[in-house]
């Protein structure tokens, strides 16, 4: 590889969008000896922590499958303005509260409740400190702002809550929308849990449902 290119990629930081945008990509783990320090930390930090996929696949109902495409940056629907800093998993049956999530890390519940773009959210930061927001839910689990939860505990189900004021449901189809932040440079940066979700479909719990 070329010194110049070698040179740029080792002094990108976290919030480098092509970073972001291609975040834990089969690429960016290959060459990982390339990146800044800080950039291979997160990374590190993210594939620690991370351990199953968010929606597990039913035991039940091989027809309740979920798909979802890299949608980074992508605009939304919703108010002019905001692009899209996530990956939004959708739910083939498009009923709300049948398909349950599960936390994909161990960590602590740090946010919790309604907000006017994600709905019923939760916020859960793993002991790394990687911060992973699930949004949309139609409905929590006995859950609460500090509790710890484990890697595949159920949280929630799946819905379509958001885009007005408390309990709005029904604005969109039935997704989680996931997204994955750092906070270790003091400030929130999203990056694009697309490749990561890919890399955890071969961790995916069964649950009984239909
Ligand atoms: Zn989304």
């Amino acid at each position: 590889m070329e010194k110049g290119r070698q040179n740029t990629l080792a002094s990108r930081t976290i919030s480098s969008a092509s970073y972001r945008k291609d975040f834990f990509s089969p690429g960016m783990r290959k060459d990982q000896t390339l990146l800044s320090r800080e950039c291979r930390t997160f990374l590190k930090q993210v594939e620690e922590d991370s351990i199953y996929f968010p929606v597990p696949a039913s035991s039940l109902d091989p027809s309740l499958t979920v798909s979802y495409v890299d949608s980074w940056m992508y605009e939304r629907n919703y108010k002019e303005g905001n692009s899209h800093e996530g990956t939004d998993i959708m739910a083939a049956r498009n009923e709300r509260g049948i398909y349950p999530v599960v936390s994909i890390s161990d960590g602590t519940i740090t946010n919790l409740g309604w907000l006017e773009l994600g709905g019923w959210r939760i916020g859960i930061t793993s002991p790394q400190g990687v911060y992973y927001y699930y949004a949309h839910l139609d409905s929590y689990t006995d859950i609460r702002e500090g509790n710890t939860v484990k890697a595949g505990q159920l949280l929630g189900f799946m819905g379509d809550s958001g885009y007005g004021p408390e309990g709005t449901k029904g604005e969109f189809d039935v997704h989680l929308h996931l997204g994955i932040y750092s906070w270790g440079t003091g400030e929130e940066i999203s990056v694009n849990p697309y490749y990561l979700l890919r890399s955890l479909e071969e961790h995916r719990l069964k649950y009984q449902y239909s």
